[in-house]
C-alpha cells in the first residue's frame, strides 16, 4: 500500500478530533468506551453528514450516553451463542451449519451489535490450536453441510489466513458451502483487494454476505469493493439491521434494497434489531416492521424483498416474523387471502376436505 493510504482506526479518543463529537462529550464518550469497543474507519466518518444531528450514519457508529441505559428485557448474550457453543469459535445450533468465528474484531462497532459484549475485546482471536479444534469438530460431523465464517468481521483478517481457512473448508468433502458474513465492503472497501478475492476462489461454493443498512452506506468506494467481488463470480447476500431513527422508514429501506439489488446483492434477512444490552434506543416494535415490509411489499420488486426475521431472545433460532396473508376459514375449511390493497378473498381448501 502506497504511503498516506494506511488504514486509519477512528477510536474513542479521535473522535472529538475528527469533528465527530463536540469536546463537551469526551467523558460520556470514555464511559461508553470502558463498556463496549468503539472504533469507525475514515470512508465512515466521510459519509457523515456533520450538520446533521440525527445522521444515520453516525448513529450506526457514534456512541452515546443512551448505550449506558440497559433494560431489563435485554440480555448479554441476546441470540445464545453461548449455548450452542462446543469449541470456542463454533456455534452449532443447527443440523446443517454451523458459526466459524475466527475473530471477534471489526473494523467499526456498530453501537446496537447483538454480539457486543465479546466483540473488539481481549482474546478476540483464534489462536492457531483452537483454530485446529474448530476444523476438526466440522470434519467429524458430516452432517455439516455449511460453514458461515463470521465473528467480529472474518474479511479483517490477512487474505494468506482467508485463503488458509477457505482451502480449508474446501477439502472438507461433506461440506456444499462456505459462507462469510462481512461489513468490509461498505465500512473499510480498500480491505477488498485481489488477494482477498483470490482468496476465495475455491471447488465449492463461496457465498458473500454483506451488512448494510443505509442506502447512503453504499457509496461509490463500496460499490466498487461490491463490483470486484460479483465479477469474480461470487454470488452476494445483504443482511440488514431493522434501526429507529435509521432506516425505519419505507422509502429508506426501499432505496437501499433497490441500490443492493442494482449492484447485483440479493437482500437476504431484515433483522429485527436483536435485545443486546444499551440498545433499546435502536429497537422499533415487531408491528412498526410488519407495517414497513407490508408497505414494501407492494411496490417494490420482488428481488428486494428481504425476509423480516427475529432471533428468538435465548438460542432458539431465527424465524420469520413478516406478516401472513393468508389465515384459515374455520366456516368453510377453506383459506382467507389478503391482497396487497388490504382486500380479503376466499381461497378453497384441500380438494380432499383434510387439510389442517
Ligand atoms: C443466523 C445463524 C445461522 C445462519 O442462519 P441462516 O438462516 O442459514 O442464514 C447459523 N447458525 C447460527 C447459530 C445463527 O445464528
Ligand atoms: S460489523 Fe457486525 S459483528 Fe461487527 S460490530 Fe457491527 S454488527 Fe457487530
Amino acid at each position: 500500500m502506497p504511503e498516506g493510504a494506511r488504514r486509519v482506526a477512528i477510536g474513542p479518543d479521535d473522535l472529538v478530533a475528527t469533528g465527530l463529537v463536540e469536546p463537551g462529550r469526551t467523558e460520556e464518550i470514555r464511559r461508553v468506551a470502558a463498556e463496549y469497543a468503539v472504533a469507525l474507519t475514515q470512508d465512515v466518518a466521510d459519509l457523515v453528514d456533520r450538520a446533521d444531528p440525527a445522521d444515520p450514519i453516525a448513529s450506526q457508529f457514534v456512541p452515546t450516553a443512551a448505550e449506558l441505559i440497559t433494560t431489563p428485557e435485554e440480555r448479554p448474550d441476546p441470540i445464545g451463542d453461548e449455548r450452542w457453543s462446543p469449541v470456542p469459535g463454533i456455534v452449532h445450533r443447527y443440523l446443517d451449519r454451523v458459526l466459524l468465528k475466527p475473530t471477534l474484531l471489526c473494523p467499526v462497532y456498530c453501537r446496537f451489535c447483538f454480539r457486543r459484549e465479546v466483540v473488539g475485546k481481549k482474546g478476540a482471536m483464534l489462536d492457531h490450536a483452537a483454530l485446529e479444534r474448530a476444523f476438526d469438530y466440522i470434519r467429524q460431523r458430516p452432517q455439516i453441510w455449511e460453514v458461515i465464517v463470521t465473528g467480529g468481521d472474518p474479511f479483517l483478517l490477512a487474505p494468506r489466513r482467508i485463503a488458509d481457512i477457505v482451502r480449508t473448508l474446501d477439502q472438507v468433502p461433506h461440506l456444499g458451502v462456505i459462507r462469510f458474513h462481512t461489513r468490509v465492503p461498505v465500512v473499510d472497501p480498500r480491505l477488498v483487494s485481489c488477494a482477498l478475492v483470490q482468496a476465495l476462489a475455491a471447488e465449492k461454493a463461496v457465498y458473500v454476505v454483506i451488512h448494510a443498512n443505509h442506502p447512503r452506506e453504499l457509496a461509490p468506494k463500496a460499490r466498487e469493493a461490491v463490483f470486484k467481488l460479483t465479477r469474480a463470480g461470487i454470488p452476494l447476500l445483504s443482511q440488514t439491521v431493522l434501526l429507529r431513527g435509521v432506516n425505519d422508514d419505507a422509502a429508506v429501506l426501499e432505496a437501499l434494497f433497490r441500490r443492493l439489488v442494482a449492484m447485483r446483492v440479493k437482500p437476504y434477512y431484515l433483522h429485527h434489531a436483536d435485545l443486546a444490552r444499551g440498545t433499546a434506543h435502536f429497537r422499533t416494535g415487531i408491528a412498526t416492521g410488519q407495517r414497513l415490509v407490508r408497505s414494501l411489499r407492494g411496490r417494490v420488486s420482488g428481488l428486494c424483498q428481504p425476509t423480516y426475521v427475529l432471533d428468538i431472545p435465548g438460542g432458539y433460532g431465527k424465524v420469520p416474523i413478516a406478516p401472513c396473508a393468508v389465515t384459515p376459514d374455520g366456516s368453510s375449511g377453506g383459506w382467507i387471502v389478503e391482497d396487497g390493497a388490504g382486500v380479503q378473498h376466499a381461497y378453497p381448501g384441500d380438494p380432499g376436505g383434510k387439510e389442517g
